[in-house]
């Protein structure tokens, strides 16, 4: 939402939020003493900044992709960058390489460009340029040393051991290794929340205080937990394989079946997506929204035909739930389609999952577990 996007690097969309405008504005006004020139050079700092940001999502986004793991795209919001993956690394080794890949460009950015400076200017002008970046005139020593200073700021940031940032997941990778992946998801989060606090209670107390920082560690506090029922999810799903939550009682349909017919059914059923099929044949997928959509504009002897959404994931029978939401989440449908040896059994839907999620889980987990499910992972 109120993203757009701006490039498009290995298949992956780089998208940028509609709020990251005043980002710029702020860059222009921190240079702005110094006329127009500043203000130009408050927004290429800014935009170079976010490039590392960007740089930093896609280190994570191609390790991810080298795992086989889809990226769905990056967005750069003002506190920082999101890239969203396709689903859950499978391997503790997997989430460190991951997690660590975007700091490690940092680091790497903030060592090139600490060279490039080196080759240009002598050591002491450097120095001095890094101590006193901000009070400099707006030349390109000073541009050189603030973007080090940011890519350094990044890498120790990001790496603060805090779920869900990068060093949250560095940290549970490690201790995964040791504990198990529920141990280490829990004990990773409690850190996360006791750090969250501190750092909420240190913005807020400090004089002035720093609005940042405390939205930070909201985030963080709210992440940690997200990232203890996303586990718990995950494990409850694997335990479930499609074939036994496929409703043998699920409606069909046949691409000859009008919109008046289709939405008598849909009073009848809770179902949101309904298999179209031909003689046992799937043709693809209807959704609800759609049926109710298309009832309202063309009346009740219109057909579903014109409806049938045919690019629709599968799984296997023997796969597990797990598997069904990574395809979904996948695909962003809230569907897939069960197949044995080739012959479509039914539907699973993001409903399934939920209900599926609900009734095995606690009941803590139940307040706020079903809505997540088909969330994909998200990594900062
Ligand atoms: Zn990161």
């Amino acid at each position: 939402m109120w993203s757009w996007r701006f490039a498009r690097v290995a298949g992956i969309e780089l998208r940028v939020h509609l709020s990251f405008l005043l980002v710029i504005l702020l860059g222009a006004w921190q240079w702005g003493g110094l006329g127009l020139r500043g203000a130009v050079f408050g927004i290429v700092l800014t935009l170079l900044t976010f490039a590392s940001v960007t740089l930093h999502e896609l280190g994570h986004s191609l390790v991810a992709k080298a795992f086989g793991i889809p990226v769905k795209d990056i967005t750069l919001y003002p506190i920082g960058g999101v890239a969203r993956l396709g689903r859950r690394p499978k391997t503790p080794g997997q989430e460190f390489l991951i997690a660590i890949a975007g700091p490690a460009v940092n680091v790497v950015l903030a060592l090139g460009l600490g060279a490039l400076a080196l080759s240009l200017y002598t050591r002491p002008m450097l120095e001095a340029s890094l101590t006193n970046a901000h009070a400099n005139q707006p030349t390109l020593i000073t541009l050189l040393a603030v973007m080090v200073l940011s890519n350094v700021v990044l890498a120790v940031f990001n790496m603060v051991p805090a779920l869900p940032m990068d060093g949250g997941r560095v940290l549970r990778a490690v201790l995964s290794w040791f504990v198990g992946a529920e141990k280490a998801t829990h004990a990773s989060a409690l850190i996360a929340r006791v750090l969250a606090v501190g750092l909420m209670s240190v913005g807020l107390f400090m004089s002035p205080s720093n609005p940042m920082l405390v939205i930070i560690a909201l985030f963080v506090f709210v992440g940690a937990g997200q990232e203890v029922n996303e586990q718990r999810l995950g494990r409850v799903l694997e335990g479930v394989q499609v074939a036994d939550v496929v409703s043998p009682y699920a409606p069909k349909f046949s691409p000859a079946t009008t919109l008046g017919e289709a939405v008598k059914m849909l009073t009848m059923t809770h179902y949101e997506a309904i298999a179209v099929e031909h003689f046992g044949t799937l043709l693809g997928v209807v959704t609800s929204k759609d049926i109710l959509r298309a009832a309202g504009e063309q009346g009740a002897w219109g057909y579903i035909a014109g409806l049938v959404r045919s690019e629709v994931p599968t799984v296997e029978a023997r796969d597990s739930l797990e598997v069904a939401r990574f395809k979904m989440s996948e695909a962003s449908l809230p569907f897939v389609a069960v197949l044995r040896e080739g012959l479509f059994l039914g539907l699973v839907t993001e409903m399934e999952l939920a209900v599926v999620a609900d009734r095995l889980s606690s009941a803590a987990f139940r307040r706020d577990g079903a809505a997540r499910v088909g969330q994909p992972n998200r990594i900062a």
